[in-house]
């Protein structure tokens, strides 16, 4: 696939990529897709290159070796600068990139560094291979800066493809939820939306939620109706727009948030969504629980069970 210009991907034929010194030509057999390589096919991250093959999640096989690599964004450095020396190479200043100042994976071969492609445990197929070349890298190396010791927790933000991130929120959390993939739902892959607030302009009508408008405003006035219903979730569902698969969850004897928000933005999304049966918009009601405040261990089991399982079968996580 070649870009000449933003948005003109097009399959081509080209020359027979060659291996100089140093270098390593690799039959492509997958190619992740990720977010930078949007960018650049849209413009916002300009190609620095004429007629530029994309794609920086390759899997492959070395043609003179037969052995199964990766390739990965950075497609080398200069080697000898303060930030090559330092194992900081990304930041170097003479580096090139696969896919954007070399041609890359979205192709049947293409050429790398013979230092930067790594070989393939054979407990990773192509396809799962593929994507951590990039954010898998990424992890990795923050992993091993962070110099974390056994029993601490990492926290990895703002990270990831969208095809395998998922969020979850309850409660207030489940109104941003609601807020969050209705203004970009290509951001996420899968949703879990519990006891949510999501009708945002007529909230305060039910339950306790009156005692509420000091601190999200009420629609009835004026004022604030603009700037509640610029965000207000159940208002911006748009018909025919891919969301992703999303769970609601709700209860019967919910008293503080009424299960009506959850009920009824499931139903929205039902009729409205393009989403096909791979991106199911579900709801769970749960017929003897509450808002979640005190709930049994059984029961918190059940819903864990759940919400993993939904999120596994989302995500292709394997167990
Ligand atoms: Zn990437
Ligand atoms: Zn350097």
């Amino acid at each position: 696939m070649v870009l000449d210009r933003p948005w003109s991907l097009e399959a081509h034929d080209v020359h027979e990529p060659v291996a100089g010194p140093d270098e390593v030509v690799v039959e492509v057999s997958a190619c992740g897709i990720c977010r930078t390589d949007l960018q650049i096919v849209s413009g916002d991250l300009p190609a620095r290159k004429s007629r530029l093959v994309p794609g920086h999640q390759v899997v492959g096989r070395r043609v003179d070796t037969g052995e199964r690599v990766g390739v990965a964004w950075l497609h080398s450095a200069c080697g000898h600068c303060e930030y090559c020396l330092s194992g900081r190479e990304n930041l170097c200043e003479l580096a090139a990139f696969t896919g954007w100042t070399v041609d890359g994976g979205y192709a049947e071969r293409l050429v790398a560094r013979q230092g930067f492609v790594f070989p393939i445990p054979d407990r990773f197929d192509d396809l799962d291979a593929a994507p951590l070349l990039c954010a898998g890298i990424i992890g990795y190396r923050s992993l091993r800066l962070s110099g974390i010791r056994e029993g601490q927790r990492l926290g990895l933000f703002g990270f990831g493809s969208s095809a395998h991130l998922a969020i979850q929120g309850g409660s207030n959390g489940g109104l941003l939820m609601g807020a969050a993939f209705t203004q970009r739902p290509d951001l996420f892959r899968a949703v879990v939306c519990q006891v949510p607030l999501l009708d945002m302009l007529r909230y305060q009508h039910f339950q306790i939620a009156k005692l509420w408008i000091p601190e999200y405003g009420t629609a009835d006035d004026a004022a604030q109706f603009k700037f509640i219903h610029a965000y207000s979730p159940y208002h911006h569902v748009k018909p025919g727009t891919l969301y992703p698969a999303i769970l609601f969850m709700t209860a019967e004897s919910d008293t503080r948030v009424d299960p009506l928000h959850a009920l009824k933005m499931a139903a929205l999304l039902q009729t409205q969504a393009s989403n096909g049966d791979d991106r199911p918009i579900l709801l769970r009601v749960d017929s003897k629980a509450g808002h979640g405040v005190g709930k049994p261990i059984t029961k918190l089991v059940d819903d864990a069970v759940d919400v993993w399982s939904f999120l596994f079968s989302q995500l292709g996580v394997k167990i």
